[in-house]
Formats: structure tokens, sequence, C-alpha cells
């Protein structure tokens, strides 16, 4: 077990987390006298927005996933460490992270948790294993093997109820994501893969986006919600509302309606784009605090973003709940950034009392819904109203911001290359496809379940060795490390 605690006498802050809460929270202490600790998962920030352009073949994985040890390599009072979370010591101040067998503890006087959600399957988390989300690279690339192995498949079926279920594609959820993964493969399937193959026509693949509710794009309003269903079906997505998924397996999904009934859907390539659920390490933080959690298990934070009785924990992004605010990138930036500056103005001599709340800008929202195709809202300053628009303009709107926003020079200027291709020729220069990457989360997932058996053995038997009450030297650490969550795979 190590413990990399700086050696310097100036306030450590420990942020965990590399995604838009937890990397601008730290970039925005660069200046700061303290130590900063990143504590990731994942070697790389990824930008989320843009992950159903790697599983559609747009761009690569590299460019919209950067190094975090090198975006902060300038900034020397940063330092980054790759763990996976799975303790958090409120009143010891610690946290406690494993990277393979490899037990870290780590002090902190600050706490920045932005560990973001994950995918949620409303209880029914068995049904990832044959409908991946859309979290990580990791769905990204496996679900890209999925959509074209799907279609390599079908070429060799002589059997036409068989091609039929193999070119049958169903995204689940209709939010923005669920639209955006839609309407990409159907144009992928109608204009990139079209005369590609000998034996099937790519073009009658159908791709079907359903969801329990009653419209598309629901935060949106009804009326760009009703511009996006009539593009996608322009496309020939077919839309599917007030439909709810019950059960789902590897050939297919059973969808109940509205009025009661349920009807099958055969479908081989699936895909989970439906609900979210906060990372588990809020619920830690309730255990040990007492602060509410909310249905999807975000931390109900008060108004300086931080927890009943521990002014110096943050919670930010997508694990906090806060009235008004939504779970986009925008909110996780202008929380982390927030939390870096109450304790920057601490370091002025500013008390926690003394905070002023957290204050959201909303800048808007947008989704793409296919080539030339977005729908943006905008907030008109200074009235309750909301600028609407759809088309090419709000789809040169997306393109522009998602750039702004994408770190570092050269991703933004392959992303930029890879879309004057994609859009202009409607090729796509990113559809390799590994073994592993079709394969490797169920291995993963796996061999991390053997991993969590194995270490909590090993610990019960140490602990019981040394200790005959059983509660171990570092009670926190070690039944954390038994417990709690493994890597999602
Ligand atoms: C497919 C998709 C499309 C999206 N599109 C948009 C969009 O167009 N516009 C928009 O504004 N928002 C969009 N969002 C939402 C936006 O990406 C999130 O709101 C934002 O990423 C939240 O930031 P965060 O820092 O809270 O969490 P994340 O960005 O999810 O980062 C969480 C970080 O915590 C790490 N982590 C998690 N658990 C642990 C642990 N136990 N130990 C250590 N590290 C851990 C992860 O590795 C990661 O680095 C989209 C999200 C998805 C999934």
């Amino acid at each position: 077990m190590s413990s990399p605690t700086p050696t310097s006498a100036r306030p450590h802050v420990v942020i965990i987390g590399s995604g838009f809460g937890g990397l601008f929270a730290a970039q925005r202490l660069a200046k700061a006298d303290v130590d900063v600790t990143l504590i990731a998962k994942t070697t790389h920030h990824l930008f989320q927005p843009m992950l159903y352009q790697v599983a559609t073949g747009i761009v690569a994985e590299g460019e919209i996933a950067p190094a975090t040890r090198v975006v902060l390599r300038k900034q020397k009072n940063a330092t980054v460490l790759m763990g996976d979370v799975f303790g958090i010591d409120l009143a010891g101040k610690k946290v406690t992270s494993r990277l393979l067998e490899r037990i870290t503890v780590t002090p902190f006087d600050k706490l920045i948790l932005a560990a973001g959600a994950d995918q949620s399957y409303f209880g029914n988390d068995h049904f990832a294993e044959y409908a991946p989300g859309m979290k990580t690279i990791d769905h990204a690339l496996e679900l890209r093997g999925r959509i074209l192995g799907a279609f390599e498949q079908a070429e060799l079926s002589d059997d036409p109820e068989e091609r039929a279920r193999l070119l049958t594609f169903v995204v689940v959820g209709a939010g923005p994501t669920g639209v955006e993964l839609a309407g990409q493969i159907a144009e992928m399937s109608d204009k990139t893969l079209k005369g590609a193959f000998r034996n099937i026509d790519p073009t009658e693949a159908r791709v079907i986006l359903l969801d329990a509710a009653p419209a598309v794009l629901p935060p949106f309003g009804p009326k760009l919600g009703q511009k996006a269903a009539a593009r996608l079906e322009k496309l020939g997505v077919e839309i599917q509302l007030n439909a709810m998924v019950v059960d789902l397996d590897y050939d297919g999904l059973v969808v109940k309606e509205k009025d009661g009934s349920t009807r099958r859907i055969e479908s081989q390539c699936k895909v989970w784009s439906a609900g979210v659920q906060a990372s588990p390490l809020g619920k830690q933080l309730s255990e040990q605090s007492g602060v509410e959690l909310d249905r999807a298990g975000r931390v109900k934070v008060g108004p300086d973003l931080t927890i009943p009785g521990n002014p110096d924990v943050f919670v930010v992004g997508d694990m906090m709940a806060v009235d008004g605010v939504p779970g986009v990138a925008q909110g996780a930036i202008q929380g982390g950034r927030y939390a870096a500056d109450a304790i920057k103005a601490e370091l002025k001599g500013q008390t926690p009392d003394q905070r002023k709340p957290f204050s959201y800008y909303d800048k808007g929202s947008m989704a793409t819904i296919s080539r030339f195709s977005a729908v943006m809202q905008v907030p008109i300053p200074g009235t309750k109203k909301k600028f609407e628009t759809e088309g090419y303009f709000a789809w040169l709107g997306w393109l522009a911001l998602h750039l702004v926003y994408l770190v570092g020079f050269r991703n933004r200027l392959n992303t930029l290359v890879n879309w004057f291709f994609a859009f202009s020729t409607r090729g796509r220069t990113q559809l390799a496809v590994t073994e592993q990457q079709v394969y490797a989360r169920t291995a993963i997932g796996q061999l991390s379940e053997l991993e969590r058996k194995t270490i909590a053995e090993v610990e019960a038997d140490s602990a019981g060795a040394d200790d005959p009450t059983g509660s171990g030297p570092d009670g926190a650490g070690a039944k954390g490390a038994a417990s709690k969550d493994a890597p999602a795979g």
C-alpha cells in the first residue's frame, strides 16, 4: 500500500475524475498555492459528446481522448495518478484507489469528487451484455465492432430471417445520444457502406429508435423534438415511442406498448442510451455524512457544492444534484471551476460560510441528427425565452462549439480533417474493427469479477489471521477493497 503524499506544506487538493469536472477544476488551480493530485481510472480526458462519432467511424478514439498527464504536463503543481477509487474516508480525509493489485492511499485537505455517471439499465443490469451503453471509449469501439460485424455476418447468411435480424439495429433511448447514434447508423448504412457488399444491400438495413417516453429529445421541447423526428424519418429511421423495453437477449428485445401488450423485435445489434446512474462513490458520502442522494444516485449538495458538515468536500458534474443544472459538459465545467475558485478564495482568507452559492450559466444545448442537420436551443439573455433553430446553421454551430472544447490543437486539426472527409465525401476513415473491440468488455467483466472475488478471499483470510475481530488494521481501506465496485469494463 503506497501513499503518495506531497512533501510540501501546501494544502493538498485531491480530484477524483479526469472528465469535464475534474480536468477543468485541476486547470483552474494551476496558479494556486496548492498541490493537486488528480486520480482517475482512465488515462485520458474523454470528450463524451463525440463518442458516437468514434462508434460510427468518423473520428479516431485518440482524437477525443488526450492523455490527462500530457494535458497537465506543464502544470507543475499537478500530479496525475491512475487508479479506481473505491474508498473515501471523510473522517480520516483520505481516498483509497486500486490499480491492478496495487492499493494506493491518498490523503487530502480538499476533495473534489467528479467521478461522473454510468449507464443505467433501471435495475436490468444483465441487459448490458447484449446492449452496451455509450459512456466510454471501450463502449464506442465495441459498438463499432458490433455494427460492422452485423453487416459482415449478414453478407454470409442465406437465411432471409437471419439476415433481417442482423440488419436490424435498435437504439434504445431517444435523447441526444440516441438521436445522434440512430442518425449516424442510418447514414453509414445508406451512404458509406453502399455498394461495399455483394450479397446484401446495406441500404436496406433497418434502424429503429425507441423510447418509453412519448417524444424524441424531450429536453428540447416539442417543436425541436418533432423536427428532429421528421429529419430522422427522412433518413429512414423508424421511431417507436411509448415503447418500453422489458426484456433483451442476444437475438432481440421485447417491448411493452402503452396499452400493456408486448411485441418482440429481432435484432442482433442493440445500443442502450436510455438512462444514467451516478458513480457509486456518492453512496459512500451519503453513508458517512448523511447527505441525500436522488433517484439516479446523484449527491444533493449544498449551495456551495459541498456536503453537510464537510466544507472541504465538493461534488461536481454528473455526480451532483442541483436544481436547474442538467447533466451536461457545461454543468461539470462550471461546477469544477466553482470548487477550484472556492479553494483559492480560502487561501486568501475567505471562510466557507462566506462562499457565494454556485450559479449555473446556461449556454444552451445542441444535438446533431445527421450530416448538415442539428437542433439548437439558446437562452435569450434577460428573458425566460429560448432561441430555437434547427438545420444547417445549428449543425455548423455544433461543429464549431465542439471543436472549441476539444482538448489539444492537433486533435482539433485531425478532427477537422476527418469531418471534412466524412461530410463532403461520405467516406469514413475509422472503420477498422478488431476482435478485442467486440469481445473484450465481456472478458474484462469476467476477469474483474474474478479479481474482486480473489482479493476479497485473500483479505478475509489475512484479516482472520491477523485480527480475531476481523476488522483489520485499516478498516476503511481493507473493507472497501473487498466490497466496492470493480472497473465497469
Ligand atoms: C454519449 C454522450 C454524449 C454526450 N453529449 C453531450 C453533449 O453533446 N453536450 C453536453 O454538454 N454534454 C453531453 N454529454 C454529457 C457530458 O459528457 C457529461 O455531462 C460530462 O462528461 C460530465 O462530466 P463529469 O466530469 O461529471 O464526468 P465524466 O466526464 O463522465 O468524467 C468522470 C471521470 O471520473 C472517472 N472515474 C469514474 N469513477 C471513478 C473511480 N471510481 N475512480 C477514479 N476515477 C473514476 C472517469 O474515468 C472519468 O475520468 C454526453 C454524454 C455522453 C455519455
